[in-house]
């Protein structure tokens, strides 16, 4: 079993913007150690309550928008998962959520915490998505004993699938978030971009074959199984942190997709029945359709990016958009001025999805205007083309 740990860590390196060079220094020192010494978070001043718990916020309006998502987000989840319940519980509202007045390095970019001991769940007002990141850890809290048998980083991928069911509004851009870092984990996300003039006759382009590389690029998508990246006494870089909610989040989707909720708490149960401790890896793989190699997991990763994903994806790492523009101008030796003329076709080579950049009018413009920021470690093969 996997040990017990004071609190879990949300919609953890969520979806961000953030170039995928950023490394986090961790400290050196155990988490619990640090934790030790530090000084529990004053709750804050604006108290809710209502029937099944508290709302703690900096003021009564923000407290109320919360208990508002509550009662929303509560009975949706004891709806759509089985085996789910709620005690009462805390909701605190913080800058950086915190059970601690100094939070550890290790959880300053979590947007939300679960903690079982306090029947807490903290929650900052800066997050992504608040809704999509309170729903997350509804999911921790609300889990009863069978799903205790999901091994590793899985109920991780589990409490940001459930998140993504009741937010609409945030899924497409959390799907982006998390299938681009399980495909970033395994070798990449390999894309094909093509920028050409709108209305020049001849048609003369420049393509690309890039591929975005993560930190983590040759993680074994088995040690999602081994390691629960949600806990905060497992001490991982964000990079590799991050693809584990990936490659976590893309096994249970695939599992959901064909058996639904009740077809992944079967596993749970099957174990529990064979007296096993926790739901065996080659059991998963089986029902998600996927196999030991990281090559299954990028390429079904890629492969469950639509659209919607894709044009999340280019909002969140737009520099390599910039970069072909340049490439484009450089091999071609256009002028600057017929930037705002261009066309630049994305779409991903191991997957189905193409998009435009005029499908996002307001980045277009700001990437025309600030074509020199480079943030992304690329791999450029380029061929002029007529
Ligand atoms: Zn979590």
């Amino acid at each position: 079993m996997a040990p017990t740990a004071p609190w879990k860590s949300g919609v953890l390196f969520g979806v961000k913007t953030a170039p995928l060079t950023k490394h986090l220094a961790f400290p050196a020192a155990g988490v619990a150690g640090v934790l030790l010494l530090s000084c529990m978070a004053a709750p804050p001043s604006s108290v809710l309550a209502f029937d099944g718990g508290r709302v703690l916020a900096a003021d009564p309006t923000e407290a109320e928008q919360v208990e508002d998502l509550l009662a929303r987000l509560q009975p949706e989840l004891l709806g759509l998962l089985p085996d789910t319940a709620f005690e009462d519980l805390d909701v605190w509202i913080q800058d950086t959520p915190s059970l601690y007045s100094n939070p550890t390095e290790a959880s300053t970019d979590a947007e939300g915490l679960w903690s079982p001991t306090h029947q807490r769940i903290m929650l900052s007002r800066h997050a992504d998505h608040i809704e999509r990141t309170l729903a997350h850890e509804l999911t921790h809290a609300a889990l009863g004993e069978s799903w205790g048998m999901l091994p590793g980083s899985m109920e991780e991928g589990l409490a940001d699938h459930v998140s993504g069911a009741l937010c609409e509004s945030g899924a497409s851009r959390l799907r982006a978030g998390r299938l681009s870092s399980a495909c970033l984990a395994t070798g990449g996300v390999s894309l094909q971009v093509d920028v050409m003039p709108r209305s020049d006759q001849a048609r003369t382009g420049w393509s690309a074959a890039i591929r975005l590389k993560g930190e983590a690029e040759g993680t074994d998508p088995m040690d999602v199984f081994r390691l629960a990246a949600g806990l905060s006494s497992t001490r991982l870089e964000s990079g590799a942190k991050r693809g584990f909610y990936g490659l976590a989040y893309l096994a249970v989707s695939r599992i959901v997709d064909r058996d639904g909720y009740e077809g992944l708490q079967a596993l749970c149960l099957r174990a529990t029945e064979q007296g096993l401790s926790q739901v065996p890896s080659s059991w998963i793989l089986d029902a998600a359709g996927l196999d030991a190699d990281a090559t299954s997991w990028r390429r079904a990763a890629a492969g469950a990016m639509g659209e919607a994903e894709l044009l999340e994806l280019v909002r969140m790492y737009p520099s390599f958009i910039s970069d072909s523009i340049e490439g484009y101008l450089s091999s071609t030796g256009a002028s600057p001025d017929v930037i705002a003329n261009l066309e630049v076709e994305i779409g991903l080579r191991e997957g189905t999805a193409q998009v435009r950049l005029s499908q996002l009018p307001e980045l277009q413009e700001q990437l025309i205007a600030d074509l020199t920021s480079r943030q992304v470690d690329t791999l450029q093969v380029a061929s002029a083309h007529r």
